[in-house]
């Protein structure tokens, strides 16, 4: 039995892990962290996630809440990961991080905890949106140079970071399949006389409203045709599901940092 630790366990993609955790096989829960004076501490994990008692109290220490578990599963925000991931390394426990929003030097950090112990780290943890990288590469290395790129990303308007981390790394991903480099190309604002689009860049756009859980439109255009590859997510329950696999799948890993690509065997 894998033991998982939580942090962000009162969040919106907290509950939705805790959930996933008591519905997979061969985990369970073995601790909740919220931030220090969040008002569910105290509370049974389970009660908050909506899937029903559990036995874990939600507490405001990271060190006490991994004190039975192997595993943390984080996702909250790059600052406090980069926190927690110092004390998983001091003490030896694996983590899935799931916050988006690093900064380069912050993913630098990050990498570098991950000397000491196995870590995966990945902006989107669904299986079909690993596919779409996947399509992405495949689709840059046929259409080359021809085609001008562009990716329009809608989420809810609680989302603090922007563009979103999987949109981010769409970007790369074709940037890199292109042989370019994604923070030279990237162009996130477009106002006024602004001047014709240049052939490299990669056009960021962003959509802030509502409850929209994530979309992520890349576009290839060419002169007089256009190929939209789309990926819609319909609930964050495969989110949770997928940052549940990547725990298993970590489990008798050596020190590293791995992502999803490597969890799903696309690498
Ligand atoms: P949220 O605001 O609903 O939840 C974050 C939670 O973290 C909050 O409950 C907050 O109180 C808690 N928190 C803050 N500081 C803490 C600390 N020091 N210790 C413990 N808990 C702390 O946000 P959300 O919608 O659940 O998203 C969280 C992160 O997950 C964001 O970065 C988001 O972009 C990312 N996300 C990633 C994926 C993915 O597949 N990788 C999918 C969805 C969301």
């Amino acid at each position: 039995m894998i033991k998982v630790a939580v942090t962000g366990a009162a969040g919106r993609m907290g509950g939705r892990i805790i959930t996933a955790i008591k519905e997979a096989e061969g985990l369970e829960l073995a601790g909740a962290v919220e931030r220090p004076g969040q008002e569910m501490i105290g509370q049974d994990a389970g009660l908050i996630a909506g899937c029903g008692a559990l036995g874990v109290a939600i507490c405001g220490s990271l060190e006490e809440a991994m004190q039975s578990a192997d595993v943390l599963i984080d996702f909250t925000f790059p600052d406090v990961t980069l926190q927690n991931l110092a004390v998983c390394a001091r003490i030896g426990k694996m983590m899935i991080i799931g916050s988006t929003g690093f900064t380069p030097e912050q993913r630098a950090q990050a990498a570098a905890f991950a000397t000491k112990i196995p870590v995966v780290l990945a902006p989107n943890m669904s299986v079909g949106v690993n596919a779409c990288f996947k399509l992405l590469k495949e689709a840059a290395n046929i259409l080359g140079d021809g085609f001008d790129v562009e990716i329009v990303e809608l989420h809810h308007n609680k989302k603090k970071d922007s563009p979103s981390g999987t949109a981010v790394r769409m970007g790369e991903v074709v940037a890199d399949a292109l042989g370019r480099d994604y923070n030279q190309v990237a162009n996130f604002h477009r106002e006024g006389m602004c001047g014709e689009r240049s052939k490299e860049e990669i056009g960021m756009q962003t959509v802030r409203g509502g409850d929209i859980v994530g979309e992520h439109t890349l576009y290839f255009i060419g002169m007089g045709e256009r190929i939209e590859i789309t990926h819609r997510a319909m609930s964050r329950d495969m989110f949770a599901r997928g940052a549940v696999r990547a725990a298993g799948w970590l489990a008798g890993k050596g020190p590293g940092l791995y992502d999803m690509q490597d969890v799903l065997g696309l690498n």
